[in-house]
């Protein structure tokens, strides 16, 4: 069908733009809730603020704090002098692979990825509130502590072999996140009393964020986002209804070019009856008038039968069985009879 291209490419676009309004949705959420949550002080009267709600929890709350480990902390495998709350070791395969298009592409390929945490809490002079599920974070602000690049020595042989198989490897980077010990947190989430200690988790509404930025700027950061993936929409919306015009132009033409084929093949209809009726003879016995309709003389003979019983219009009437005999037509053919 000549309207398949353009049909597949708005497929596509569709779904992309499906895409950006999830994506734009979810910023705008996150950015309302960020705006409605509460600010509090870790100090002594946060626990009697958890404790006087009706759930003991407060849905969406803001805090701020020092990372302090419950415990000993751990120590980074690969920087020794840097402790923290929560290890994350990344290792990272470089390499050049060849594309559909046959050009080489430079990939990163995650190969190994482990992590180590331990029970923290933010900390405000004496009083604290334990964070849990760290791991689960929307937005989780960590520092990159060793980061390295080793190239890879490649033999003629693995050039060779790369060359055919389409793959190619360049480097190993091996990198190490670490939450510090004693960095200065916002924390947003689901602030709630366990026992006689706080704690707070990822919110079902929006999620656990475990930032270096400020509430204010957190919100910025998911605005700005929300305005990207407006433009986004706007493009791919645009594009949408190019396609949808274009498409729609293809199928008014096409019908159009139906409609005008149809009435030339009515008007050499008409005209051919016209030139017929003019050459008939005037004066005909009933045997040699169609069985059909009894006006027009009998024109077409049925095969394999042989019956010549119609004339021109009503033969496309009868379709499957000669109205004389009930034998099948197989085909028929204009007849003359002299
Ligand atoms: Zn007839
Ligand atoms: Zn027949």
């Amino acid at each position: 069908m000549d309207i398949l291209n353009e049909s597949v490419a708005l497929g596509v676009d569709l779904i992309i733009l499906g895409i950006c309004v999830r994506e734009y949705m979810y910023n705008k959420r996150v950015a309302g809730l960020l705006k409605t949550a509460p600010q509090y002080n870790i100090d002594g009267d946060l626990k009697s603020i958890v404790e006087r709600q009706q759930t003991k929890s407060i849905p969406y709350a803001v805090i701020r704090g020092t990372v302090t480990p419950i415990g000993v902390p751990l120590r980074s495998s690969l920087v020794p002098s840097v402790s923290g709350v929560l290890q994350i070791v990344k290792l990272h395969e470089h390499r050049i692979s060849r594309g559909f298009s046959g050009l080489w592409m430079e990939q990163c390929k995650l190969l190994h990825k482990s992590t180590n945490e331990m029970p923290f809490e933010l900390r405000s002079q004496e009083h604290g509130v334990e964070i849990v599920d760290v791991l689960s974070a929307a937005v989780l602000d960590v520092d990159v502590v060793y980061d390295s690049y080793e190239p890879s020595t490649l033999s003629a042989f693995d050039h060779i072999f790369g060359f055919f198989s389409g793959v190619r490897q360049k480097g190993i980077q091996t990198t190490e996140e670490v939450l510090r010990e004693g960095s200065f947190l916002t924390a947003i989430g689901k602030l709630e009393l366990d026992g006689n200690s706080l704690r707070m988790q990822p919110s079902p509404e929006g999620g656990l964020f475990l930032t270096t930025a400020t509430k204010s700027s957190l919100i910025k950061r998911f605005e700005d986002a929300k305005w990207t993936w407006i433009l986004k929409i706007a493009f791919c919306g645009a594009v949408s209804a190019f396609l949808i015009g274009l498409i729609a132009r293809k199928i008014y033409r096409k019908k159009k070019q139906q409609k005008e084929e149809a009435r030339i093949h009515n008007l050499l209809e008409t005209e051919r009856r016209e030139r017929r009726s003019r050459s008939r003879p005037l004066t005909l016995s009933e045997d040699q008038l169609c069985v059909v309709c009894v006006t027009n003389p009998k024109e077409i003979i049925l095969l394999p039968c042989g019956h010549v019983c119609l004339c021109e219009d009503c033969s496309p009437h009868i379709a499957t069985h000669c109205p004389v005999c009930r034998g099948k037509i197989v085909s028929r053919s204009a007849a003359f009879i002299a």
